[in-house]
């Protein structure tokens, strides 16, 4: 199916609430810097030293500035996401993070004073009630005092920022740019690389793997560019975490998470310890497409039959769904859709994946994704529209610099909205053989969450750990690791080829924000200890999740949780998720025995 007959076609996000135009971004980061320059010359040494309610308008200012720039920022980001190619989208994409570490370093002084504060001092600003919806997000900020630096190194460190992105940039052109010539039965044509993925949930055996085989062809030429970013990226963090005195790797995810190390390393052993799950789901499943063994192609193939879903369909189901909880986040949903705030089509010079971005809340979220027709299109809509149904409440309730959580909890609404939608398709699904590929489809993608996301925690520990050791990450070394990690989990249930040892490299994760991955293996399990909540308890769950919404990142993840049931520091919390991701494989299997 050609590019052009895809039903998303046309579905393109319009920019104008962000910016008319290249050249009005360009004045607005003028009058951005400007603005900040003036904030820093009436505020500077006077932070947290003038009371409360002057800390608290000083905030107010800052927010202001932040969220002005969020949006200049995200007008090149997303150009450059959709437009890498295009000369003038690259010349404002540099001259947008040129401006936007500008404006940090002249900024910057704010954080520095607050942790230069005695603890004394600091606390009773925290106790005062003018400060109550800033108190949490400053206490958390304080938890950077013992690794801070002195302005003027931290503004040096800073001003690397644009050498730093460059390197994210070139890892992301690489991927975005690279079209692979593919024939699918309809002639040879270029495909990108979410569409040679797409095939993995093809039917024919073949196809999946030829297309597999085609990526790795194509990896072959960008691999050793691939490294060299990631070593790059690896090599600085560790080098500044050096300078900080930051002892391990994973702290500064951890701390941004607002999760202790230990929790994190306990639930990745407990994930661990579950991956016979995975493997038995394996075994099942090559049974039942009458193989003697799974290979890693086969990893998503369908079984039962799947359908195709046009844009139009696929959006109605997520406004049933999200509408059938609460109506109100529905309405948030059509909002962005009516503004078209959605880039939906696929195309080439667009990056990969799907992503929400919220910006203020002045102006409604951005999502981007890749619409390819397929059922599972559709659950990537939902998860992306509970971020932006979130982050929506969030802004409203919360200052600016209180509405965003950290990756772990923001990946929470986001996964239970896609297993709302996931359980209303299965529902409402007449045809056994598609029902049986809806539940398979949901055993497979939070076992995607869950075991994936954790395997490429452990790659990232393995590859920090190698390169704090003086060890290079070139591309046969992170392919090793790769291999490793992965046979720790598929064992002799499923089958790798040799090419996927470069399945490490079109991971735009590891090179954007450093641990990520555990998030989502985190926030797949809560959401399904909150659906079981749900399942309890409908009418109570409803309002308590509401407010866990719009209270945003003004509380702890632990606190945050509280008015739905959830206790994170209780066992029984994950044995719940456990158990319900027991039930999601047992009731795929069901579904295959009934085919
Ligand atoms: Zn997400």
């Amino acid at each position: 199916m050609a590019v052009s007959t895809l039903s998303a076609a046309g579905i393109r996000w319009d920019l104008g609430d962000l910016a008319a135009g290249a050249d009005e971004a360009r004045s607005a980061w003028d009058e951005l810097l400007a603005r900040g320059r003036a904030f820093a010359e009436r505020h500077r040494g006077g932070v947290g030293t003038h009371g409360p309610e002057a800390l608290r308008e000083l905030l107010e200012e800052l927010d202001g500035i932040l969220e002005d720039g969020a949006r200049v920022h995200f007008y090149a980001l997303a150009r450059e996401h959709t437009d890498a190619a295009d000369a003038e989208t690259n010349d404002l994409a540099t001259f947008a993070r040129d401006r936007a570490a500008d404006l940090e370093s002249i900024l910057l002084f704010v954080e520095l004073e607050w942790l230069a504060l005695e603890d004394a001092e600091a606390d009773a600003l925290l106790a005062a009630p003018e400060l109550e919806r800033y108190a949490h997000r400053l206490r958390v900020a304080r938890e950077e005092k013992p690794y801070a630096l002195a302005e003027g190194e931290e503004q040096a460190l800073n001003a690397r920022r644009p050498g730093i992105s460059a390197w994210e940039s070139l890892h992301g052109r690489e991927l975005a740019t690279l079209t692979i010539d593919f024939d699918a039965g309809e002639g040879s044509e270029p495909h990108t690389i979410d569409r040679l993925l797409s095939y993995v949930h093809h039917p024919e055996r073949e196809l999946r793997r030829s297309a597999l085989e085609a990526l790795y062809g194509a990896l072959e030429t960008v691999a050793d560019v691939q490294a060299a970013c990631y070593d790059a990226l690896v090599g600085d963090r560790l080098a500044v975490d050096r300078l900080r005195g930051i002892p391990d790797p994973m702290w500064p995810t951890n701390q941004k998470n607002e999760l202790d190390g230990e929790v994190v390393e306990a639930m990745m052993r407990s994930i661990e310890d579950h991956y016979p799950l995975g493997r038995r789901w394996f075994v099942r499943k090559a049974q039942v497409l009458g193989l003697d063994k799974l290979e890693l192609a086969d990893q998503y193939a369908p079984v039962g039959s799947d359908r195709r879903v046009e844009w139009p369909e696929a959006v109605q189901m997520v406004d049933d769904s999200l509408r059938d909880f609460e109506p109100r986040l529905a309405d948030i949903f059509r909002a962005c859709l009516d503004r078209r705030h959605v880039d939906a089509e696929p195309r080439s010079g667009k990056v990969g994946g799907a992503y929400c971005n919220s910006l203020s809340r002045h102006v409604l979220p951005y999502v981007l994704l890749n619409f390819t027709d397929q059922l599972r299109d559709v659950v990537t809509l939902a998860h992306e529209f509970g971020h932006a149904t979130h982050n929506t409440l969030a802004l409203e309730r919360q200052p600016y610099r209180a509405y965003h959580t950290g990756l772990a909890v923001a990946e929470v609404p986001s996964t239970f909205a896609q297993l709302l939608a996931v359980e209303r398709l299965i529902v409402n699904e007449q045809d056994p053989s598609t029902r049986a590929m809806l539940l398979a489809d949901r055993a497979e993608s939070a076992m995607a969450s869950i075991f994936r996301q954790t395997v490429m925690a452990r790659f990232e520990q393995s590859a920090y750990a190698l390169r704090g050791e003086g060890k290079a990450l070139a591309r046969e070394r992170l392919s090793d690791v790769w291999f490793e990690e992965n046979e720790r989990y598929y064992g002799d249930a499923l089958a790798m080829p040799e090419g996927y040892r470069l399945g490490w490299s079109y991971i735009p994760h590891f090179i954007h924000v450093r641990f990520y991955t555990y998030a989502y293996s985190f926030a797949h399990l809560v959401a399904f200890s909150l659906l079981a909540r749900y399942r309890e308890d409908p009418e109570r769950f409803v309002p308590a999740y509401l407010e866990f919404l719009a209270a945003g990142g003004s509380r702890s993840p632990q606190e945050l949780l509280e008015p739905t049931g959830v206790d994170l520091r209780d066992p029984a919390t994950w044995e719940a998720a456990f158990g319900e991701l027991e039930r999601c494989i047992a009731e795929a299997e069901a579904g295959v025995a009934a085919l």
